[in-house]
């Protein structure tokens, strides 16, 4: 039977929907506007169009966006004393700081500069332990992004086997922690992992997080297990003319459907929801900030 697709557009849109309501709540009940600060340094093509798409979702959903766009010669300190000027500001309840960032830049230093209560990529060292250790913490936008899709397609995911591939500290370990958080038994696959197509067979979730198109196969996949393909891949694409391409995530999507119970597709699957998870993780910053109670649904 073929594997019901989980939607991450539909998802992404109810998310921001939700986020949305708690911002008109916070302005009507506290007159309070979330705010998010976004700081690019550099014109990196890629990292502008995730920094226009984040502030125009930001202000849909009613937020104040705030764009702070340096240049590619920004010294550290310079970087430094603007983050800390964000850090203070009661109007800011969270900062994102694109990454990657020029070389001469120390990305941990910056990352670790941001006040953590601000910190919706919840890359800052404080938002690891917190995670690692099951207190409130901010969470990571993708991998939150990926619970909230199991979640909302399993309900309970306790006692569940979950294979995570790929280790990276943005996505591979915040999910295998979150997916601990709710009582999987979980292994977390890695480049050296030894026979990982006999690994993947025993998970009944596969979250697949390693940047190599369509690696995971279908005679990998457990009949019934739910695949998250977090994995964005740029082939080429002459079918579709000279020069033109198009995405595809780490599983090879028509196989594992075959056998899966549920798939993510890319495009349409996890990417969406990690810019609605930044947004949900702002309105999350801002009601904690305010002493407000947490929007429901939002969080880990
Ligand atoms: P990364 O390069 O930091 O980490 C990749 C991980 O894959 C490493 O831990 C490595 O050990 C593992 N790996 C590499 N080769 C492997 C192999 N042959 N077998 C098993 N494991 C292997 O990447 P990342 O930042 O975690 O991103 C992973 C993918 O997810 C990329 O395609 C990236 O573009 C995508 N991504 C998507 C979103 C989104 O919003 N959807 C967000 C972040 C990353």
């Amino acid at each position: 039977m073929a594997a019901t697709v989980i939607d991450g557009k539909e998802f992404a849109a109810r998310v921001r929907g939700q986020a949305a309501e708690h911002v008109a709540a916070l302005k009507a009940n506290h007159g309070i506007t979330p705010g998010l600060a976004v700081v690019l340094v550099g014109e990196d093509p890629a990292s502008q169009v995730y920094v226009r798409s984040k502030g125009k979702m930001t202000v849909e959903v009613g937020m104040n966006s705030v764009e702070h766009k340096l240049d590619v010669n920004t010294s550290q300190e310079d970087l430094l004393a603007m983050i800390d000027q964000l850090n203070t500001d009661p109007a800011i309840h969270g900062i994102l700081v694109q990454l990657p960032l020029p070389g001469h830049l120390n990305e941990d230093l910056v990352i670790n500069s941001i006040d953590p209560a601000k910190d919706v990529d919840g890359f800052h060292i404080s938002n690891v332990g917190l995670l690692g250790t099951g207190q409130k913490s901010m969470v990571p936008c993708t991998p939150l992004g990926c619970l909230m899709m199991l979640r909302d397609h399993h309900g309970s995911l306790s006692g569940m086997d979950a294979v995570v591939i790929g280790r990276s500290n943005i996505v591979g370990k915040p999910m295998a922690q979150l997916l601990l958080g709710d009582s999987c038994t979980v292994t977390i696959a890695h480049s050296r992992t030894k026979d990982l197509p006999d690994v993947v067979r025993r998970a009944d979730i596969v979250v697949a997080a390693v940047g190599r198109p369509e690696m995971v196969l279908g005679d990998w996949i457990k009949p019934g297990a739910t695949v998250i393909d977090v994995g964005i891949n740029r082939l080429d694409a002459p079918e579709k003319g000279a020069g033109k391409t198009r995405l595809v995530g780490d599983a090879d999507y028509a196989s594992c459907a075959e056998v899966a119970g549920a798939i993510t597709p890319v495009p349409g699957g996890v990417g969406p929801m990690t810019i609605a998870c930044l947004l949900a993780n702002t309105v999350t910053a801002c009601c904690r900030a305010n002493g407000l109670a947490e929007p429901e649904g939002l969080t880990a």
